[in-house]
């Protein structure tokens, strides 16, 4: 197709070859991907790192632990208030980490003689001036390469201290993106936090929802609409999430998944541990919202929850639809493109529906072939050496709180409904033919995909904004929201309705051009004519 075969074709052979699988134009049924493997060296990819995954997006937000960045300050002052997962107490006197950065700054010595008596000693002054329940020790880079023992740290002090504490290994060159240091994260959650406490959740439906970090307040809406309908949030992962609560989310009756990169992992070990059913939502978006709560309520299959739910949606549908309406008429026949981590990509192409916008072009820094093509690919996914590095956990069900919801034909009775229980389709059913998705996209492409597709606005992250902008392009931060939000839900829907109808209406966009480049400023006469 034109436009991909026109943005490969400056490549050369090699890069060329690699690019290819990773760029599609649509044609149909049969699409397929190249995702989750190494970034080409020098290409300027948008992606970070594992520990970026692990601290900055997974277990950083966990508000009333204390989250240690093991190694030289770079990578501590950098993660360092940057990512909006919002955070307050729930209660009076609950500890708020969320505004520090921990980190035991490592210097040349630490690399040469080791820095886990630094680490101990760390730990010992945030206790004495802290006091957390818990304590996580992120590594970066060098950890690994000197042979820091961050798990043997934390299993002393959990003995000393009597605290929860948990080492992960998610130095930067593990993987070969973010997504390996979600993986890593999912996986000491798993094995140390959840299952650990017992308070029994009161509410007659109660859910965790997994894989939101509320971002400029998106948990909080979300969890506004569920309890206005009569649901109890048990915990969240893990914007404004807790120690406390991720403890008992194993209690929880249905767990919803948002990011499904990010999250998928814990998601399937509670459905193998503790028999909890995953349903994957989507709360971005007024349509996808309303398709949420509507097949939650289906899942619970209770007239009454039914009713409240139909109740709720109306209720929440007309106090925003006169502000939809107005952004709709001003934003409708646009088009976007959309570059992000691993999931909004997919979920925001539903809100600009909502607006009359179409994504032309899409796609991810580090999903995996699933999260574009749908989980029925994962058996045909072959590991390769970058990924075989990473832990795979197994659980089998728990003895005593192992508890099936539902039969596996009931679950498949309740598929047929059209409750996306235990599954995720991914991005492309919801993309048309012609559209292109580019995964672990690069500052070039990005340039390329601009001019040849001409988008009227182009979603993506900090790094990108300012290049895109100055080539005359509407740009919007799409993981920071550009410090407003939040986005989610109802009342999100017509805050993101306003701003990109004021970036898109904003009258400097008239005025690049200088006005002497476009008329003329000196007006004359040439050899005495008149
Ligand atoms: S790649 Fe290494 S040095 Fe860079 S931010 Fe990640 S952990 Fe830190």
């Amino acid at each position: 197709m034109k436009e991909r075969d026109n943005l490969l074709e400056k490549y050369s052979s090699r890069v060329f070859k690699n690019r290819k699988t990773h760029i599609t134009q649509l044609e149909g049924d049969s699409d397929t991907i190249a995702a989750n493997t190494r970034a080409i060296p020098g290409i300027l990819t948008a992606r970070g790192c594992c520990y970026a995954g692990c601290k900055g997006v997974v277990v950083g937000p966990i508000k009333d632990a204390v989250t240690i960045t093991h190694g030289p300050i770079g990578c501590a002052f950098y993660s360092w208030g940057t990512r909006r997962n919002k955070a307050k107490p729930s209660y009076k006197g609950e500890q708020n980490f969320i505004p520090y950065s921990f980190c035991t700054d490592m210097r040349p010595t630490d690399i040469v003689f080791g820095g886990e008596k630094k680490l101990e000693q760390g730990i010992d002054e945030i206790m004495e001036m802290f006091n957390p329940k818990c304590i996580f020790i992120c590594s970066t880079c060098p950890i690994g390469l000197i042979g820091d023992d961050v798990q043997a740290v934390a299993r002393r002090v959990e003995k000393k201290y009597g605290i929860t504490a948990v080492g992960f290994s998610c130095e930067g060159y593990k993987g070969v993106s973010q997504s390996a240091g979600h993986h890593i994260a999912n996986n000491g959650l798993m094995r140390q936090i959840i299952g650990s406490g017992d308070m029994k959740p009161k509410g007659k439906y109660s859910v965790n929802i997994l894989g939101e970090y509320n971002i400029g307040g998106d948990g909080w809406e979300q969890e506004r609409i569920l309890k206005k309908i009569g649901y109890e949030v048990v915990s969240v992962f893990t914007g404004d999430g807790s120690y406390e609560t991720i403890k008992n989310a194993h209690l929880a009756d249905l767990n919803l998944v948002m990011c499904h990169r990010s999250i998928n992992y814990v998601a399937q070990m509670m459905k193998t541990k503790y028999g909890i059913d995953w349903l994957k939502v989507n709360f971005i978006g007024i349509g996808a919202t309303c398709k949420s709560l509507r097949m939650m309520a289906e899942y619970f299959n209770d007239p009454e929850l039914t009713k409240r739910t139909e109740e709720v949606i109306a209720e929440e549908l007309e106090a925003i639809s006169d502000d939809v309406e107005y952004y709709k008429s001003m934003l409708k026949g646009k088009t976007a493109g959309i570059f992000v981590g691993g999931s909004r990509s997919h979920h925001y192409q539903a809100l600009l529906r909502d607006f009359g916008i179409e994504t032309i072009i899409a796609g991810y820094e580090f999903a995996h072939r699933d999260d574009y093509e749908g989980r029925d690919i994962i058996p045909s996914i072959k590991p390769d050496a970058d990924s075989k590095n990473i832990e795979e956990i197994t659980v089998s069900p728990d003895e005593e709180l192992y508890h099936e919801r539902y039969s596996a034909e009931q679950i498949e009775q309740l598929k047929e409904r059209g409750v996306e229980l235990d599954t995720y389709d991914g991005m492309f059913p919801d993309m048309k033919k012609g559209y292109i998705v580019v995964d672990d996209y690069n500052v070039f492409e990005t340039d390329e995909l601009i001019k040849t597709m001409k988008p009227d606005i182009f979603f993506s992250g900090i790094k990108d904004k300012y290049a895109i902008q100055k080539s005359g392009v509407v740009s919007r931060q799409m993981h920071s929201y550009d410090y407003s939000g939040p986005y989610a839900g109802f009342n999100g829907a017509v805050i993101f309705g306003r701003d990109v109808a004021m970036s898109i209406y904003t009258n400097a966009w008239a005025l690049i051009t200088p006005p002497w480049k476009s008329t003329p400023i000196l007006e004359g006469v040439v050899g005495g004519e008149k």
